[in-house]
This record gives structure tokens, sequence and C-alpha cells, in this order.
């Protein structure tokens, strides 16, 4: 039976684990080929590929730091190498609002390396991504982006500044590409999810204080955290055609915790 994105290539950032390992499986079942690709977390992202092919997908693992232009301007190359063409992306890599497993700091006691290191990955990684994937969908005149932020970006919580702001960033930067692509056939899109099980981020957070997992269910309206399968969902009806009319939108999958 013909699936949704057969013939199709998507390629997802931070695929090793949490929403994006979720994701690469979801567009692999629409019958999409998939880049699955991350820095360090060579085995998870291994094992995505895994996953997929063992539910009978295709899928390649590519590894790349999103900072460093020349790995992400490799990533595409060798996604188009592969599989010919690229015409999803879901730019996910993130790192946490910690910047790494340290406890969260106000402005005056930030480390100036978190926050180069979170802007660096969160901020301009995405910049990077954009920048060499809408140039192979230009000449493809076609294809779908989405990025990811946080529903931080617009509820700010103290402590977050160099998340906060590297999130809130690219909301900007979604809006301003799909300005620039909106008669070239890419759209470009941003979602904000709400604080997700079963990902690296949430771990980290609640195995320090397992009391955050209570307090942040009672602050989402529907009284549960998100799962990597609503984003993954989200996520992949941006890049079809039945989105084919929205560009530039910036999309919380919260439970309504950025309604209130
Ligand atoms: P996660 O930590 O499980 O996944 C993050 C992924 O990014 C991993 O695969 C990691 O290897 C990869 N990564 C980190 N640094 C990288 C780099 N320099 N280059 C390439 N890959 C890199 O957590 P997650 O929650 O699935 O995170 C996915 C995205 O969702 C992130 O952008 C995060 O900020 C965002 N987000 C998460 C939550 C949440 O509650 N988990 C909430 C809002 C937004």
């Amino acid at each position: 039976m013909p699936k949704k994105f057969d013939g199709k290539v998507a390629l997802v950032t931070g695929g090793a684990s949490g929403i994006g390992k979720v994701t690469a499986q979801v567009f692999a079942s629409h019958g999409a080929k998939v880049i699955v690709s991350t820095d360090a977390n060579i085995k998870g992202g291994e094992e995505t590929v895994r996953l997929i092919k063992e539910a009978g997908g295709e899928a390649t693992f590519v590894r790349c730091d999103v900072s460093r232009a020349a790995d992400v301007e490799a990533l595409v190359e060798k996604c188009v190498r592969t599989y010919g063409r690229l015409d999803y992306a879901f730019n996910n890599a993130g790192i946490g609002p910690d910047g790494r497993r340290v406890p969260l700091v106000p402005i005056v006691d930030c480390p100036e390396d978190i926050w180069d290191r979170t802007i660096a990955i969160n901020l301009k990684g995405v910049f990077l991504c954009l920048k060499y994937e809408i140039k192979q969908m230009l000449k493809q005149k076609q294809g779908a982006i989405v990025n990811t932020a946080s529903v931080g970006a617009w509820k700010p919580v103290p402590g977050f500044c160099a998340y906060v702001a590297s999130k809130s960033g690219l909301i900007g930067l979604t809006k301003t590409a799909a300005l620039e692509c909106a008669d070239s056939g890419i759209r470009v899109n941003v979602i904000l999810p709400g604080p997700t099980d079963r990902t690296l981020l949430m771990e980290n957070l609640t195995s320090a204080q397992p009391a955050d997992k209570a307090h942040m269910m009672s602050m989402i309206p529907m009284k549960r955290l998100a799962q990597p399968e609503d984003m993954a969902r989200a996520v992949v009806w941006l890049c079809s055609d039945d989105a084919a009319f929205i560009t530039g939108l910036a999309m919380p999958i919260d439970g309504g915790m950025t309604s209130g």
C-alpha cells in the first residue's frame, strides 16, 4: 500500500534520543528515507537507524555537530549523495537550559561558556542547518523544514537565560526563513514543545530533583507531560501537503501551557 512520504527524504538532527529519535521513526513509518544525525551520542543515532530498519524502513546515520559549519555542509551533501535529494528537515538538536548538567543560574552568575555553547548549538546550529538545507531545497524548488524551539521562548523561567534567548531567537529566525522562502516552494515552521517525557533533558532535570516532574505537570492545563510522539505527529503533519499553506508558524505543543 503506498505511503504518503514514499520517495521522500527526511533529515533529523538530534535523532539519537528523545523527540528526534521518535520523529525519525515516524517519518520512516510514512515511507520517507531518513538521515539520522547527532554529534556525540553515536550509539543512540545508530540505534534509531536500527529500529527504523527493523520496522522495514530505510535510514542512514551521519555524525554532525550542528554548531560547526563544515559538519552541517557535509551532512546535507551526504544526504543528497545517499538518497539523491532532501525534502524535509527537522532541525531539532539542542541542549538543555543549563547547557550541561549544572544547576540553573541567574544571569549574574551565568558562566560565559554556557551562554556561548547554548547559543552555538541551539541558535547558530539551526542557522547553519537552514543555510545548507535551503540551498539544496532551492535547487529542487520544494521542501519543508521544522525547527524545535520551546515553550520557554514564550514563558521564560528565571535561571534559563541562554536557553530562553536561544529558543526565542529561533522563532525570529524561522519567520525570516519562511518569508525568504515563501515563493520558492519551501515552508519553514517552528514547534514549541512543552515539558516532554522520555527525553534526556527531562531525565537531567528530574534526576537532580524528582519533585520537578510533578511540579511541571501541575503547570500544564492538560495535567500530563508531552510525549515525543506528540511532537513527532505535529512535525510530520507540518511537513506534509496537509499543511501546504502553513509557513512561519510558531506552534506550541504544550497541553495548553502557553494559553494562560
Ligand atoms: P534530548 O537531549 O533527548 O535530545 C537532544 C538531541 O540533540 C540528542 O540527540 C543530542 O545528541 C543532540 N545534540 C546535542 N548537541 C548537539 C550538537 N552540537 N550537534 C548535533 N546534535 C546535538 O532531548 P529532547 O528533549 O528530545 O530535545 C530535542 C529538542 O527539543 C531540543 O532542541 C530541546 O531544546 C527541545 N525541547 C525539549 C523539551 C523537553 O522537555 N524535553 C522541551 C522543549 C524543547
